[in-house]
């Protein structure tokens, strides 16, 4: 049943394109909307918490309509003044071929200036989970050059980039990741001084603790790095997922040493951040063109495999950046 159900499907989207082909989409007459035709969707961890109803900073998504996130996308008409058919453009869309955009907001979706950089960037090094690194590291992290750095989640879309900004600031910097592959990735791609997969030896890499954790796991991680952590460190709380399909969160055992080790440990939420876009953007256009920093994306093709690599994040599954190609033009 399921096979002949992926044939009706595939029909159905080859009939829909060929119509599509002939006629032309519009927005409603008057309206303010933006119509999209989506290219590259962005599997995100915090797109986890939206299907709760936990308090959060942001709502749920409601069920019976489009899973909605980051992607980039081509304006294909617009009844908006801030956008013109043919723009690029990043931000919040839905996850199907074209999205109908109401009224939408120049800081949720972004014109995008250089489209000589490759589109699918605008999901990772050069959209939000580019900013969350940069301002993580840079602003609540309050790095100085030769501090030692932690990052854990270090070959995804956010660590691969904190750990390249700490050694383009001259820290020493170890990352962990899941498997060996992304180890090897850490060092021999990235820069890192050193990776390790599992948190149990810690102390051997860092035998005078640590400076600066930047944390994306939470949970026993948490635990290992504050019994690192040097006098006066400072932990950038990114994000928890090793805690986000639980029912409840663990317990950190070692919380007492925040108090006892004056650590500064601050959480912080890109949506906050995002007025350093403009800086940002240059600064990242300029890194890339010297190649001061690299990237690795981990590309799934068709909209029809999203929900399967979005899931896969929760078992370290991606290796680099998660994007959905629903159409390269
Ligand atoms: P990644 O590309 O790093 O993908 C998630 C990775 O997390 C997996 O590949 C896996 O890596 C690791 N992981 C998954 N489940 C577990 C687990 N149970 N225990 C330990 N590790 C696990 O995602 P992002 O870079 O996009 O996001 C990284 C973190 O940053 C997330 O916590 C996210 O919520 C947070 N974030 C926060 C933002 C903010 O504004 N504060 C904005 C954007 C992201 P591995 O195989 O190496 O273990």
């Amino acid at each position: 049943a399921e096979a002949k159900k992926g044939e009706m499907d595939l029909k159905r989207t080859e009939i829909m394109a060929k119509m599509l082909n002939t006629i032309k989409l519009k927005v409603p007459e008057g309206s303010n909307s933006v119509l999209l035709k989506n290219l590259y969707l962005s599997c995100d961890p915090y797109m986890r918490g939206r299907m709760t109803n936990a308090e959060s900073y942001i709502a749920p998504f409601t069920p019976g309509l489009p899973v909605m996130g980051y992607g980039v996308g081509k304006v294909i008409d617009s009844g908006n003044p801030n956008y013109k058919e043919g723009d690029y453009v990043w931000g919040i869309t839905g996850w199907e071929q074209y999205s109908l955009l109401e009224n939408p907001e120049p800081s949720t979706l972004v014109k995008i200036k250089y489209t000589d950089l490759p589109l699918s960037y605008y999901t990772g090094i050069l959209g939000m989970p580019g900013i969350t690194a940069y301002v993580g590291f840079h602003e609540i992290a309050s790095p100085k050059k030769g501090e030692f750095v932690f990052v854990s989640a270090a070959s995804g879309a956010v660590g691969q980039l904190v750990g390249q900004f700490a050694k383009l600031m001259g820290c020493y910097v170890v990352g962990c990741a899941g498997s060996k592959e992304k180890v090897d990735l850490l060092k021999n791609k990235f820069g890192f001084d050193d990776a390790l997969t599992t948190k149990k030896s810690m102390t051997w890499y860092f035998p005078e603790g640590i400076d600066i954790y930047f944390e994306n796991v939470g949970g026993k991680m948490l635990d290992a790095v504050l019994a690192n952590m040097r006098l006066r460190g400072r932990i950038a709380a990114c994000g928890m997922i090793s805690q986000y399909n639980l029912e409840e969160s663990e317990g950190v055992r070692n919380n007492f040493l925040v108090i006892t080790k004056r650590i500064r440990m601050e959480g912080f939420l890109v949506f906050d951040h995002l007025h350093v876009y403009p800086k940002f953007i240059e600064v990242m256009k300029q890194y890339i063109a010297e190649e001061k920093i690299a990237y690795v994306e981990d590309t799934v093709q068709v909209l029809e495999n999203a929900p399967a690599a979005l899931i896969g994040l929760f078992t370290g599954r991606n290796v680099g950046k998660q994007v959905i190609v629903v159409s390269r033009e």
